[in-house]
C-alpha cells in the first residue's frame, strides 16, 4: 500500500537555487543577520556579504574563464565559511557543483573530476598537495585550481577566489545572471555509491535542492527560527546550529549550508568534529541545535569530557545519516536532557525524506514521518507492494529524487522503478501511526560513522594484492563506535600464511590507496571461500549468515 505524509504538501516554486535565496520577496530577517560564523578565526558573513561575494565571484569567473552553462566545478574543501558564496557564485554562472571528500586520496580525488569532467578546483592551500596531484590526473591546467580561506598569497600560483570579485560589481555594469531550466538543469553533482558498485555522480536539480529545503523547513520551521530563543544573545538573535558535518556530502550541503541561509539560522561552522570543540561551541554560543550522526551521540553520551560544558541552550539534535539506537538516545537523554529526534534521507533523495516531529522524538528507534509531497512503499524481494506494517524494502517518490546517476543510465534505470520509486536498499516498516523504521539494508554499502564506504571499490582494490586470491568486504557493528566498520573476508592466494603479519600488510597496503575512513577497521577475517552466485556476485547475505553462525575461521 502507498503511504503519503501526513504533512500538507508544500508549494514548490520553478525557479533556480540563486532566486530562491536571494531574490525571495517574503526574508523577513535583515541583510545584516549573522549566517555563517568561524569561531577560530572570529570572520563570518552576513546574509548580504554571502550574496555580495556570491555574485562578485560568479561574474568574475563568467567574465574570466570560458565557460558554458552546466559545466562542473569541483569544490575539495574542509568546511569552511567561504565555501557557501562559492558555492552559490558557481550557480550565478551557470555551473554544476561537484563536492568531494577533503579525506579523499589522490587516486579517489582524480576518479571524481575525471568522471565529472570538471573545468576547475576550488580548494585549501593545505589541500594543494592532494589536488594538484589530482588535477594532473585528470589532465586539468594547474591555473584552474581556485584557493578559499587564508588570505591571498602572491607566491602561490593559484588565484584566491576573492581576487575574482570585479571591483565594480555593484556600481558598474551587471552582467545578466545564467539562466537555467530549475528541474532539469543540475545544481550539484554528489559522488554516492547508491546500492551497489563505486561511487556514481547522482545528479540533484535546483528543483530536488529546494524542495527538500522547504519539505525540511515544513517539519522544523516552528521551532528553529531567525528570531527565536530567548536564551540566545541579544546582539544576534535566532537559534544558532553547530555544524560539523562535511559540506561535501549531502546531509551537510542541504540542512546546513541551505537551510541555514534560506532561514536566517546562524551556522558556527566547524572544518571537522572535535567533541571538546563541539561542547565549547555549544557553551560559548549557547547553540540551541546541532545535526549530528550516532558516534556523536555516543560521545555525548558516554564521554567524561561533556561534563565539563553547559549544554542547557541545546534544544533538540537531530541525528541522521545512520541507524540510532534507543539505547543510544535514552543514554544521551538521560546523562544531558536533550532530546535526540532522527532523520533519514540519502543522497538520491537531496537527502532528507523522513523526520521525526519535534513533539514525538520519544517515539524511540523511529526515522519518523514522511516529509511532505513524497508517497511511499514497502515491497517485498519480487518487488510486490506491501501491506502497511509488513517488512520490505522502502521505495521513495516525490520531488527531490534525483535525476539519476551521471553518464550511468543503466544504475539510473536499477534504482528507478517503471513507476518513478525510487528504490532504497534500505528495509523497514511503517506502523498505523504513520512512524517509520529502518531495520535493515539489502544494499551492500558500508557506512562508518556516516561516510559512505563502497565495498565493490575496496574489493577491487584488494584483489590486485598479490596475496589475495578473493575477497569480500563487509560492515561489522562496533558498539565502541556506535558505527558499522568494515573487514574484508579474504581467501588468500595457497601458500600465504594466514597470521597477523599478512593480515597488516594487507591492511597497511589497503590504507595508502584509500580515505582515512574506508580503512579496514575491522581487521581480515581469513576464509576458505567466497560464496558467490553462478554470474560472480558475491552472496554477501549468506556470508554474513556464515559469520553470524561463527563459521568463519578468524
Ligand atoms: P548517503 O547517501 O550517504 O546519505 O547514505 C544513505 C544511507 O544511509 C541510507 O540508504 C541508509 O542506509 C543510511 N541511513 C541514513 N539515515 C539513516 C537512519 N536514520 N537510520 C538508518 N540508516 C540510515
Amino acid at each position: 500500500m502507498v503511504v503519503t505524509s501526513p504533512h500538507p504538501a508544500v508549494e514548490i516554486p520553478d525557479i533556480d537555487i540563486w532566486e530562491f535565496l536571494f531574490e525571495r520577496t517574503n526574508r523577513e530577517w535583515p541583510d545584516d543577520k549573522i549566517i555563517y560564523i568561524c569561531p577560530e578565526t572570529k570572520r563570518h558573513y552576513t546574509f548580504r556579504m554571502v550574496r555580495d561575494a556570491a555574485l562578485g565571484f560568479g561574474m568574475g569567473l563568467s567574465s574570466s574563464w570560458n565557460l558554458n552553462q552546466g559545466d562542473v566545478m569541483s569544490i575539495f574543501a574542509h568546511n569552511s565559511i567561504d565555501t557557501p558564496a562559492v558555492i552559490w557564485g558557481c550557480h550565478w554562472a551557470g555551473l554544476t557543483v561537484a563536492p568531494s571528500s577533503p579525506l579523499n586520496s589522490v587516486r579517489e580525488y582524480a576518479f571524481q573530476l575525471t568522471d565529472s569532467g570538471a573545468k576547475g578546483i576550488v580548494t585549501q592551500r593545505s589541500l594543494l598537495p592532494t589536488a594538484e596531484k589530482a588535477a594532473r590526473l585528470a589532465g586539468l591546467r594547474q591555473d584552474r585550481i581556485i584557493l578559499i580561506e587564508d588570505a591571498p598569497d602572491a607566491t602561490l600560483p593559484y588565484q584566491h577566489f576573492t581576487t575574482f570579485i570585479p571591483t565594480n560589481t555593484f556600481t558598474g555594469q551587471q552582467s545578466p545572471r545564467i539562466k537555467v531550466e530549475p528541474s532539469v538543469d543540475l545544481a550539484f553533482l554528489c559522488y554516492s555509491s547508491g546500492t551497489t558498485g563505486h561511487p556514481k555522480g547522482v545528479m540533484l536539480t535546483h528543483t530536488n535542492i529546494i524542495a527538500n529545503i522547504l519539505q525540511n523547513r515544513a517539519c522544523d520551521s516552528k521551532y528553529l527560527t531567525w528570531h527565536s530563543s530567548s536564551i540566545s544573545k541579544s546582539e544576534s538573535r535566532g537559534d544558532k546550529i553547530v555544524g560539523f558535518l562535511p559540506f561535501y556530502h549531502i546531509y551537510g550541503l542541504t540542512s546546513l549550508v541551505h537551510v541555514s541561509l534560506y532561514a536566517g539560522l546562524s551556522l558556527i561552522v566547524m572544518p571537522r568534529f572535535s567533541l571538546q570543540k563541539f561542547c565549547f561551541y555549544v557553551q560559548d554560543y549557547r547553540a540551541t541545535f546541532a545535526n549530528v550522526v550516532p558516534p556523536v551521540i555516543l560521545l555525548l553520551a558516554k564521554h567524561p569530557v561533556v561534563n565539563k560544558y553547559d549544554l542547557s541552550s541545546l534544544k533538540m539534535l537531530n541525528c541522521g545519516a545512520a541507524p540510532l539506537t534507543k539505547d543510544l538516545a535514552s543514554a544521551l537523554y538521560e546523562r544531558i536532557r536533550v532530546p535526540v529526534k532522527q532523520g533519514y534521507g540519502l543522497t538520491e533523495t537531496s537527502p532528507t525524506t523522513h523526520l521525526q516531529p519535534w513533539d514525538r522524538w520519544d517515539v524511540w528507534g523511529s526515522i519518523g514521518y514522511l516529509l511532505p509531497n513524497q508517497i511511499a512503499k514497502f515491497v517485498d524481494p519480487y518487488e510486490r507492494e506491501l501491506p502497511v506494517g509488513n517488512t520490505g524494502e522502502l521505495w521513495i517518490k516525490g520531488p527531490n529524487v534525483f535525476k539519476g546517476y551521471f553518464k550511468n543510465p543503466q544504475a539510473t534505470r536499477n534504482s528507478l522503478s517503471a513507476d518513478g520509486f525510487f528504490k532504497t536498499g534500505d528495509i523497514g516498516h511503517v506502523d498505523d501511526q504513520g512512524n517509520f523504521y529502518i531495520t535493515d539494508r539489502i544494499k551492500e554499502l558500508i557506512k562508518y560513522k556516516g561516510f559512505q564506504v563502497p565495498p565493490a571499490e575496496l574489493e577491487g582494490l584488494l584483489l590486485s594484492h598479490p596475496k589475495v586470491n578473493d575477497v569480500a568486504v563487509l560492515g561489522i557493528y562496533d558498539e565502541h563506535v556506535a558505527s558499522e566498520i568494515p573487514r574484508a573476508y579474504i581467501l588468500p592466494v595457497k601458500g600465504v600464511e594466514r597470521n597477523t603479519e599478512t593480515e597488516k600488510e594487507i591492511c597497511d597496503w589497503l590504507a595508502e590507496r584509500v580515505s582515512s575512513y574506508k580503512r579496514l577497521r575491522g581487521g581480515v577475517c581469513w576464509v576458505n571461500e567466497i560464496p558467490r552466485s553462478p554470474t560472480g556476485k558475491i552472496l554477501r547475505r549468506h556470508l554474513k549468515d556464515n559469520i553470524e553462525k561463527e563459521n568463519v575461521d578468524r
